[in-house]
């Protein structure tokens, strides 16, 4: 017998027509005992037909998706679409608010929470939800992230590599629907809990993304986000019409770090030297960047080398650096249909 969630919600999945509310998350604070904290939700039906699941601001300082789909949900009309599109802009709406990672009430990060409980803190409450009652009723599902506050990315969708080669093939096909400069094949290496791995085991075709970062936040990472969800939500035969930039652009290179040795974490603490910038092809042994010790200069720096070659996909965006973070990742270049490495 599934726990039920304590969350309630004002908006009906089942009825025509746009409905923007709220998921009713029950906090007791410091000002007030009794208080919901609202999570905006927006669903969008017209008839029968597949339905996509999309989410922004699982991560709060990550606001590509929160702006594609607070735009969608204004600008998408019933009448556009076959079959539903729920809206859920900004998931850890407290750390949204707050900038942070990380919720600012439980200090839980949303993409380590998953399935959740409904005795968990809020984080896993909300996470919860969305793995009984919102992952359930959905097709497609689309997770948009960005390198956040520190890590500067190569625009992707992306996705683990999974057992189940048909879904791993529909799922390859959303993504190249997409348009993204590139597909992003990764491994976990930081824990566990993803909303993407979650909703990838129950069977659904599902996109993550890496837009950016926050330092690159701006006019191009927001239309090849915008242009992206239009471009999959058409080829789910959900959006009618195809978007007027749909198609446009060159084809998605694949790409996959699939070793561990792919993500170079920081073997001491200092101030990171960045050598290489995105993109930039790399050979096994390259020194990619330096770690300088702030408290004995004489040392000279720590040089970053890498044990893989290939494209430099991702590095560190913030100088200042703890042993243990991630400096770069470094990618290859994968067969874009048989996704043989
Ligand atoms: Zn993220």
């Amino acid at each position: 017998m599934p726990h039920a969630s304590p969350i309630t919600t004002d908006v009906d999945f089942a009825r025509d027509g746009k409905q923007f509310g709220h998921l009713a998350v029950p906090q007791s604070t410091n000002s007030a005992g009794w208080a919901k904290c609202l999570v905006p939700i927006t669903v969008i039906r017209n008839g029968d037909g597949p339905t996509a699941l999309l989410f922004g601001g699982n991560h709060g300082d990550e606001f590509e998706g929160p702006v594609t789909l607070l735009n969608l949900a204004r600008r998408l009309r019933p009448e556009q679409i076959r079959g539903r599109v729920i809206m859920v802009p900004m998931l850890n709406r407290p750390a949204i608010a707050a900038g942070t990672r990380l919720s600012p009430i439980d200090g839980v990060n949303m993409n380590r929470a998953f399935p959740g409980h409904p005795g968990d803190t809020i984080t896993g409450m909300i996470a919860h939800y969305v793995s009984s009652n919102l992952l359930p009723l959905a097709d497609l599902v689309i997770d948009i992230h960005s390198g956040g506050s520190s890590m500067h990315m190569l625009p992707s969708v992306n996705m683990h590599r999974l057992e189940n080669q048909p879904q791993m093939e529909r799922m390859l096909e959303a993504a190249h629907a997409w348009r993204a400069p590139y597909i992003f094949l990764y491994r976990d290496v930081a824990g566990a809990g993803l909303l993407p791995s979650h909703a990838e085991q129950m069977g659904k075709v599902t996109l993550g993304t890496e837009m950016g970062s926050k330092a690159q936040f701006g006019v191009e990472t927001l239309g090849i986000t915008s242009r992206g969800v239009d471009n999959v939500l058409h080829w789910a035969e959900i959006l009618v019409e195809p978007p007027p930039t749909g198609g446009s652009g060159a084809a998605s290179q694949v790409v996959e770090a699939g070793d561990e040795s792919d993500y170079l974490m920081a073997p001491t603490s200092g101030i990171f030297e960045p050598l290489q910038e995105l993109g930039d092809q790399i050979v096994r042994g390259q020194v990619i960047g330096r770690l300088h010790d702030i408290e004995r200069p004489q040392q000279p720096p720590e040089e970053i080398r890498t044990e893989s070659a290939g494209i430099l996909f991702a590095r560190r965006s913030v100088p200042l650096t703890a042993q243990g973070e991630c400096l770069a990742v470094i990618t290859r270049v994968v067969d874009p249909v048989s996704t043989k490495s």
